[in-house]
């Protein structure tokens, strides 16, 4: 007995080596910027979303408490990532002055955050992806507006982003050219914080390469219950057309969406395009990409919440928009706006 334990112990010992030489020879492999994408998960964007878009945050609403628990969120997040500030060490916030909300901020102060990874190659050249934090607060009986589409799903889109971003400046694998992760205020008051940072930019716009903005990924358009797997993007090609082929063709290698330009339309009624915060940015001819899910049921109302996102697409549509920074920061030319 003891002697065929002892071989059946051998053979386990020799197959466990084999299999570990399997795992080490995995490990080793250096990894790619698919395996970072990866980390970006819809249980993680779940977990952040039923936080940021529960009702301890009081739906956001510009300069409120509930908005501040928002932004201290933002900035434990990105201080736990060890992702740093571009404005001074631990300080995240973009302060703007409540007068500038023209009293509709509660006449509170309110406050864009950002977080910054430096260009390993070419750090002056900076990609900004933003989505806005705030959204409508609750109403006067204190029934609240969870925002969870709009847009906590961009928000934490962003954080997942940050943080596959981030695992790569471990791995010696950072970004060429520089990020700003820019998690604006006062959208739903009127595009304000993407306005106040365009006109007191942290860097120059002139070296701004692009904005990729993100204001609700995760839900399904009614009219594209038979096809979900799809986002509408609208300005990739409005002032670069390299933009928009890059953005193609990272799409087909990588994540096979269907990308719907419906809304990039000049003609359509519902001009998305001057609607969220990138325009701010393509008002100063820097190429944008907004994407976007649609309108819906829920959209404006308290029940946009957390539990009506569609995570598994929401994981997709988050990789393509990482995938798209990832090719944009990497690549060796710096995409030309043309159509200025
Ligand atoms: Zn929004």
């Amino acid at each position: 007995m003891k002697y065929l334990l002892v071989s059946l112990l051998t053979v386990l010992a020799v197959s466990c080596n084999s299999a570990q030489n399997s795992v080490t020879n995995k490990i080793e492999k250096p990894l790619d910027r698919s395996d970072y994408a990866s980390s970006i998960s819809a249980n993680d964007l779940k977990t952040h979303l039923y936080i940021y878009a529960g009702d301890g945050m009081q739906g956001r609403m510009t300069g409120s408490n509930g908005q501040k628990l928002a932004t201290e969120y933002l900035r434990n997040f990105y201080q736990n990532q060890g992702i740093s500030s571009p404005i001074e060490p631990n300080n995240y916030y973009q302060n703007i002055p409540a007068s500038y909300f023209g009293g509709k901020s509660d006449n509170q102060d309110s406050e864009n955050v950002v977080a910054y990874i430096k260009g390993s190659e070419k750090p002056d050249e900076l990609i900004i992806l933003s989505a806005h934090h705030d959204h409508l607060g609750t109403d006067k009986e204190g029934n609240i507006f969870n925002g969870a589409d709009d847009d906590g799903s961009g928000t934490v889109a962003l954080l997942e982003m940050a943080e596959a971003f981030q695992k790569a400046v471990k791995n010696g694998n950072g970004p060429k050219r520089s990020i700003l992760f820019l998690h604006v205020t006062g959208e739903e008051i009127g595009l304000y914080g993407s306005k106040y940072y365009t006109e007191n930019p942290i860097f120059p716009l002139a070296n701004t390469v692009c904005n990729l903005n993100t204001d609700m990924i995760g839900r399904i358009d009614p009219d594209k219950a038979e096809n979900p797997n799809y986002i509408y993007l609208i300005g990739s090609d409005k002032l670069s057309q390299e933009l928009h082929d890059v953005s193609e063709e990272v799409n087909k290698t990588y994540t096979n969406l269907e990308l719907d330009y419906k809304f990039n339309d000049e003609n359509d009624p519902n001009r998305f395009y001057y609607r969220s915060d990138h325009y701010n940015f393509a008002k100063n001819n820097i190429p944008v990409i907004f994407y976007f899910n649609g309108t819906h049921e829920d959209y404006h109302r308290m029940t946009d919440t957390p539990d009506k996102i569609e995570y598994d697409l929401m994981e997709k549509r988050t990789r393509l928009i990482f995938q798209t920074a990832w090719e944009i920061a990497n690549r060796e030319g710096r995409i030309v706006a043309d159509k200025l």
